[in-house]
């Protein structure tokens, strides 16, 4: 092993990271254990926490007059999110349903939009739920569902033409963790006149976004993923300020009313983002978000988006070293989000052992592999050695062998 992969370099790397601090912030019960999994559920914060206790304590106290102040909270968080992390400007991003939702709106509004255009086109490979919420329109609306193999301009182009209303595509894909060139992909869509949807799950709170200055029409994500809002957190929805009269939501809920409390006879939405808000907005959730997302503020994700790459490459530098020769493959991508693949044909008992044996919580995604998600803001770069080293460790004994192939209820 030479120094370059000695655990010394390794805290070296920690020292003279600037994001350091922020790895105290958050809520650690297990010390030992190494968590690559705050791509799938970011961790608590100790600042989140306190946020969440106190909201609760509102509650208590504000009864039903706690809606004066909380009622703005989805566009004031919205707002948040689309300057700490995505690049949009004021009145474009509000917090609201699930990720899920939040496509079927946005998407269904797109379409509608769209006709007599009646073609989707989506990734083959896109993240599952994406995957259904658009062949569920498709269905509905008897519209075709067009899947492309690879997410680059090339292949986008080649896929469209006039009966294309809407391309909805991920920023980073939530297997390999390629990243997507979502300035040049949208620029080819707009040049055919159809709309373009950006899922944002994997890139939110991890990468440098742009929505306005890449002329990005639509997005979605989720809060629960770098965002570190917390399991089931609100996700956000982003609509481009050209859009805001033109669109319109399908689901025609109260919170959506531009003169909501007049309790009127007729559905007249919002002029602006609320229109896209549905039924009451989860408070408590919010609050959760918005805590969490103040910290990316404070931290710059400037910043956040260097110290993943510095994290991923180092993980790649270490898999190569170690991991190859034992029979892993770590795929090369151009450029990749704040996670990376670990492909083993023994990808599924690996994971149970790791967790079993080991104290490293990372994700089993099928059909072969081990993901490792580098979430900047709580990963130390020791944290990434002492992982790599037990994946070493536990693979050249064997270990997995010992467990069952058969999948669990969550994987
Ligand atoms: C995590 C993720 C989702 C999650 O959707 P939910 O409605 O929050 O369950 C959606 N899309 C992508 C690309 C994701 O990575």
């Amino acid at each position: 092993m030479g120094t370059g992969l000695a655990r010394a370099a390794a805290a070296e790397l920690d020292v003279h990271d600037p994001l350091a601090r922020w790895v105290d912030g958050f809520v650690v019960e297990r010390p030992a254990e190494i968590y690559f999994d705050g791509n799938s559920l970011g961790r608590l914060s100790h600042r989140t926490r306190a946020r969440v206790e106190a909201a609760v304590a509102g509650w208590g106290t504000d009864l039903v007059q706690g809606w004066r102040e909380w009622i703005d909270l989805p566009t004031d968080v919205g707002d948040r999110i689309g300057r700490a992390v995505l690049g949009a400007s004021s009145g474009q991003t509000v917090v609201c349903d699930c990720t899920t939702v939040n496509l079927f709106k946005l998407a269904g509004a797109a379409v509608a939009a769209g006709r007599p255009r009646s073609t989707i086109v989506t990734d083959g490979a896109n993240f599952p739920t994406d995957r259904y919420v658009l062949a569920g329109l498709a269905d509905t609306h008897r519209l075709d569902l067009r899947l492309i193999e690879r997410v680059d301009p090339e292949a986008v182009t080649d896929a469209l033409d006039d009966s294309v209303a809407l391309v909805a595509l991920s920023h980073v894909d939530y297997r390999s963790g390629a990243i997507a060139d979502v300035a040049g992909i949208t620029a080819a869509v707009h040049r055919c006149g159809a709309l373009v949807l950006w899922d944002l799950s994997h890139s939110a709170g991890a990468l440098e976004i742009e929505l306005d200055a890449w002329d990005v029409d639509l997005a979605v994500g989720c809060s629960y993923k770098y965002l570190n809002g917390g399991p089931g957190a609100p996700a956000w929805l982003y609509v481009n300020r050209r859009h805001h009269e033109v669109l319109a939501p399908p689901i025609w809920g109260w919170f959506a009313q531009a003169d909501q409390f007049a309790m009127g006879p007729e559905f007249r939405p919002d002029t602006g983002i609320r229109r896209w808000l549905t039924g009451t907005p989860p408070i408590l959730g919010i609050a959760a978000v918005d805590e969490s997302v103040a910290m990316i503020e404070e931290a710059g994700i400037r910043a956040i988006r260097a110290k993943g790459s510095a994290l991923t490459t180092y993980a790649a530098e270490l898999a190569a070293a170690w991991l190859e020769p034992l029979g892993f493959d770590c795929p090369a991508v151009a450029t990749r989000g704040s996670h990376l693949a670990l492909v083993h044909p023994d990808a599924y008992r690996l994971s149970c052992a790791l967790i079993a044996e080991a104290g490293v919580v990372a994700d089993f995604r099928e059909p072969d592999i081990l993901r490792i998600g580098l979430s900047p803001l709580m990963t130390r770069f020791v944290d990434v050695w002492d992982g790599f080293d037990r994946i070493r460790a536990l693979t050249e004994r064997c270990a997995w062998e010992r467990y069952d192939v058969t999948r669990g209820r969550v994987t």
